[in-house]
């Protein structure tokens, strides 16, 4: 139903509603981004956008604008979830007018689209995109032609550098005003089978009031011919009557067709749309070289390496390994640095606070905490930066088409292949956008066998456990370490996606079909910022989620106190010592009380509230060579898997008391005789397959709409990790 509240709001508040609507990679998030100042992410790769996005424009009278970035299609059928919004936007949101965002170098098939919306209505502008691409290639477009031709404003533009955006803007307003949202819809033949029956169809329509509130009633009969579930389901719900009807006339000729050419209405229909495009832009409007004539060569020259049978796969593997390579290689030193700042700090604080539960919190629980996490930072922005470029530069849309035929063995689709480099898969992503990055997935099934296996992946969050105990461990095989939890995560996402295929979601797999977009050189502004904005968010996550968690936690590793007669024996303890100091030196003495003071402390954290929960767990965790401490800073996890590592940093810090112990996190687990390489291994497997977080819970929940995916994903990965941190675990220790 329309939501008139929301398109009331949309149209009153300011002098217009836009929208942006184009193919996906034509530039709309950049043009949109250019209106309204926003920042919304921008890559050379299809389906980056998959929610609207609304924002304000200024116009140079200072008018503000209602603008929308829809997600880009390349139809407007229901095949595809971002399909079903751009369209019930355009139909529901009602905006006053659309700038249609061409990708004017390969321009016919762009219009597809257009021809489409000229088809529901909507008045268009069409903003002749990429135009500094296709002058380089020598597409030449006769832009007076293409405006006298369908009747539109036409506005050549460069999104990147701004060119043209304005004028298109300002022509969508004056449009707006115009037409208030609704042309006559553009009709065009679909031969003869199909015009001979469609006016019966049209009259069914009008007649019975089916959806002719939001759509032309002649689109509505074609959704019919085009088998639209989402339209039918829809009109059946106004009357079943006419729809029964409506179905039969299909179904005649349907089989007319069959018999007759061998085809079936929709392939009709899109010979027929193709058609009209082509009358158009053949009747001189497209001069010089076309696309398919000329090929940018550099961008095939490149493809034939990269894209390649056997040398694809290495490159994209060296790739990784580099990343990694670079990332501890060169943030080894500002780590350190910032480590040893908050070591540092910590210690002042403590040295100039009276001793007592604030000093404690602010120390423990906070500065050991999130500094913890916050140590890391120099770390994530490298990598960030490393992937922003191969996004930007389109590298990673063909990491797609490299995947594809690795992913369709296990169930998977090609176009998985961005939630899991979203959620991680190339490091240091986040699944929460993964899961929803899902929604390009046409089919539901091979949809939620990439939602419920993007977890698996070494999320950002999970990156500082793994660097904080390959630093410990490996310190000369870091960066190969971290490459192999990198492809064990990939391995767990694929063997689990088999296994769901063929188990509780078994079905077809689907063809994939993406276009590569050309290589483009990314601008260093636009990757600065993207960098920025990434690591921002990993900041902002510390100070607020984590930080809150961390003082959550210390509380609960800090209540309850021990009992009075607790304490008061461990006083007569250290008063027992001062009384028979007679004879001793004095750094026996501080040895044996600093004994006394640390067994009091660690005492306390079994006697804490989240000591108990750790105790009841070990028995459990044995096996995976967890002890309780470990178990808190799991359990902590479930809520962002940042805290694993900011809890073990309080754990560690409570339970020492020496007054010049200001040493990391990572000093104290070398020092620790407990920690071995193989309960370092297993907490990793375990860290790296475990519950997702409970943002990314939510986020299934939501992306699923189900109750059970999300409980699925709960304990089924909780399982999985327990058993594979078993595996590693008593493997280690039997070699
Ligand atoms: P969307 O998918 O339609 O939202 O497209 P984006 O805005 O994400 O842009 C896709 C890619 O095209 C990005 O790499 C942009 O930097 C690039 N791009 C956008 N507009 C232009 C333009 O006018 N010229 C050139 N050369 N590149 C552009
Ligand atoms: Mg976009």
């Amino acid at each position: 139903m329309p939501d008139e509240s929301q398109s009331e709001r949309l149209h009153k508040d300011t002098g217009g509603f836009i929208a942006i609507a184009g193919n996906p990679n034509s530039g709309k998030t950049t043009a949109f981004n250019r209106y309204t100042g926003a920042r919304q992410h921008v890559g050379n790769y299809p389906g980056i956008t998959v929610e609207k996005k609304e924002g304000l424009a200024h116009l140079s009278n200072g008018t503000a604008v209602t603008l929308v970035d829809l997600p880009g299609t390349y139809s407007l059928t229901a095949y595809s979830l971002e399909e079903v919004v751009a369209r019930r936007v355009l139909a529901e949101d009602r905006p006053g007018a659309v700038i249609d965002v061409l990708n004017t170098p390969v321009l016919e098939r762009n219009l597809y689209l257009s021809v489409q919306m000229l088809e529901m209505g909507i008045p268009l502008v069409l903003c002749l995109n990429m135009m500094d691409e296709a002058r380089e290639r020598g597409v030449n477009i006769n832009v007076e032609r293409l405006e006298e031709k369908t009747g539109l404003r036409c506005i050549p533009a460069v999104a990147r550098s701004g060119e043209g955006l304005d004028i298109a803007l300002s022509e969508a307003v004056k449009l707006s005003e115009k037409t208030n949202g609704r042309v006559d819809p553009l009709v065009i033949s679909y031969g003869p089978d199909l015009d001979a029956i469609l006016p019966d169809m049209i009259q069914l329509v009008e007649k019975n009031k089916l959806l002719t509130d939001q759509y032309p009633a002649r689109w509505v009969a074609m959704k019919f011919l085009e088998k639209d579930k989402d339209i039918m389901a829809r009109a059946r719900r106004v009357s079943e009557e006419p729809c029964d009807q409506l179905q039969a006339i299909t179904k005649k000729v349907e089989a007319h067709l069959k018999t007759t050419l061998n085809t079936y209405p929709e392939a009709v229909i899109a010979d027929y749309r193709y058609g009209w495009i082509n009358s158009i832009i053949k009747d001189g409007v497209l001069m010089g070289a076309s696309e398919s004539f000329e090929r940018i060569a550099f961008s095939d020259k490149l493809d034939k390496v990269l894209t390649n049978r056997l040398g694809g796969p290495v490159i994209l593997l060296a790739v990784l390994y580099l990343m990694y390579f670079f990332t501890i290689e060169v943030g080894a030193y500002p780590n350190e640095w910032l480590t040893a700042g908050f070591d540092w700090f910590a210690g002042f604080i403590a040295d100039h606070m009276t001793d007592g539960q604030l000093e404690s919190l602010i120390t423990d629980g906070i500065i050991a905490g999130v500094g913890g996490v916050l140590g890391f930072v120099p770390l994530i922005m490298i990598m960030f930066f490393m992937i922003t470029f191969l996004e930007d530069s389109g590298y990673m849309a063909r990491v797609a088409y490299i995947m594809d035929r690795v992913f369709r063995f296990f169930g998977l689709h090609g176009a998985s292949i961005m939630p899991f480099i979203i959620g991680g898969g190339i490091a240091g992503g986040c699944a929460v956008p993964g899961v929803m990055g899902a929604r390009t997935l046409r089919s539901p099934k091979e949809r939620l066998a990439t939602i419920l296996t993007v977890p698996f992946m070494t999320c950002g969050a999970k990156i500082p456990v793994f660097l904080l105990f390959t630093g410990i461990f490996f310190p000369q095989r870091q960066a190969m370490v971290m490459f192999a939890f990198t492809l064990a995560g990939w391995a767990a996402a694929l063997l689990v996606s088999l296994l769901l295929r063929n188990t509780i979601i078994r079905g077809e797999p689907t063809p994939f079909v993406m276009e590569l977009p050309p290589y483009r050189l990314p601008t260093l502004a636009g990757m600065v910022i993207h960098t920025w904005e990434r690591t921002w968010q990993y900041i902002k996550k510390a100070g607020t989620i984590i930080l809150g968690i961390s003082i959550l936690i210390w509380a609960a590793m800090t209540y309850p106190s021990l009992p009075d007669n607790e304490v008061e024996m461990y006083e007569t303890q250290r008063s027992n010592i001062a009384a028979t100091a007679a004879g001793q030196s004095e750094e026996d003495l501080a040895a044996k009380i600093q004994e006394v003071d640390n067994t009091e402390a660690s005492e306390k954290l079994q006697h804490s509230l989240a000591g108990r929960l750790g105790r009841a767990f070990e028995s459990i965790t044995a096996p995976a060579g967890f002890d309780w401490r470990t178990n808190i800073a799991l359990l902590g996890g479930v809520a962002a898997k940042e805290v694993v590592i900011s809890t073990l940093g309080t754990a560690y810090s409570l339970g020492s008391t020496d007054p010049d112990d200001d040493s990391s996190l990572a000093d104290r687990i070398q020092n620790d005789p407990n920690w071995k390489i193989n309960n370092a291994m297993a907490l990793l497997i375990f860290t790296l397959l475990y519950s997702p977080c409970f943002v990314t819970l939510a986020m299934i929940k939501q992306e699923t709409g189900q109750w059970r995916w999300l409980f699925f994903s709960l304990f089924f990965n909780l399982l999985l990790a327990y058993f594979a941190a078993v595996a590693v675990n008593q493997f280690l220790i039997a070699v």
